[in-house]
């Protein structure tokens, strides 16, 4: 029988970590990667993250068992329509790494309906503001949570199989559908990115009356804003792919603004006490 192939496409920052995991899990894998620029596809050899790297998506992909997407969203998806067309192994299985889910697995299953694919949607929620595979790490996603989410093109064994190649991640997988992994990670990544950028781009605002403020923005401010650096490119591209789920915690969010203010203005100090109380008992309670 021959060794079964895992094609890793995308080597940036999360693409070549997962080929460190695969490879360090599973040294009996004949692993290969596509990456469009060559600089990547060089240190991905001489690392030894992967058996051999190509420019050429499509020969690779029709030799793959397992082929994981590490693009953003809409290139994945577009990476999939490339998939669609060629005459792949029967009964691959595919996946991706991208932040959200629902658009991607909506995509699979229009374009894979009725042929001899698996597809299981994945995001392994851990990170670096660092970019690209110089900065891949096999213990990136150690004990962060991989989500898995299951699609009409996938069966429970499909996501074990997953599960199995990605061992070596040492992450903590979790199955979720795909509209609950896009509100959930609304609520805990995408808002508060929305949020940090505006309290940056507010301060900067202020700064034209009062120019010292920036020189004060310490501490908490620095706290609540380390995110905001995150790459531009990459959130909006999230943002635009989870809409429905940002723009309703934006809502909620401005009502909870409007109910503390005028608790301010009608100089209600014990219900503005019980705000901050409430959230300190709550925030010391979350891991
Ligand atoms: P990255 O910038 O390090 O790598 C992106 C990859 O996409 C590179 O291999 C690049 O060559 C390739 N690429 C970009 N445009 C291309 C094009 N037009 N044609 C061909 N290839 C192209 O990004 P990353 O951090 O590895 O992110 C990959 C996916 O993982 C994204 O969907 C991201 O949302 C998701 N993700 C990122 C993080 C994180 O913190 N970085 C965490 C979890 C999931």
């Amino acid at each position: 029988m021959s060794k079964k192939t895992i094609l890793i496409a995308g080597l940036g920052l999360i693409g070549g970590s997962l080929a460190r995991a695969i490879k360090a899990g599973h040294p009996e894998y004949h692993v290969t990667a596509y990456n469009r620029s060559q600089a990547p596809r060089d240190f991905a050899m001489q690392a030894k993250l992967v058996d051999e790297v190509s420019d050429d998506f499509e020969q690779l992909a029709v030799a793959a068992d397992v082929i994981i997407l590490n693009f953003p969203v809409q290139l994945s998806i577009k990476f999939l329509e490339t998939l669609a067309s060629l005459p792949l192994k029967p009964d691959v299985l595919i996946s991706d790494s991208g932040s959200t889910k629902q658009d991607i697995i909506n995509s699979a299953e229009k374009l894979f309906s009725g042929q001899a694919v698996r597809f299981v949607g994945g995001h392994p929620m851990a990170g670096s503001h660092k970019t690209g595979v110089i900065a891949s790490d096999a213990l990136l996603f150690e004990n962060a949570y991989y989500i898995l989410t299951p699609s009409l093109l996938s069966k429970p064994e499909d996501l074990a199989e997953l599960k199995l190649i990605l061992s070596e991640t040492h992450a903590k997988f979790i199955d979720l559908s795909a509209a609950e992994h896009d509100a959930m990670t609304a609520v805990t990544s995408h808002f508060p990115h929305v949020v940090a950028a505006a309290l940056v781009n507010n301060a900067d605002d202020f700064s034209d009356k009062m120019p010292f403020t920036k020189n004060l923005a310490a501490g908490g401010f620095r706290d609540m804003t380390r995110i905001a650096e995150s790459s531009p490119d990459m959130w909006a591209e999230i943002l635009m792919s989870n809409p429905d789920n940002v723009v309703d915690q934006i809502d909620q969010f401005t009502d909870k603004l409007q109910a503390v203010k005028h608790l301010i203005q009608e100089q209600q100090s014990d219900a503005v006490w019980h705000f901050f109380d409430q959230a300190s008992k709550l925030r010391a309670q979350m891991p």
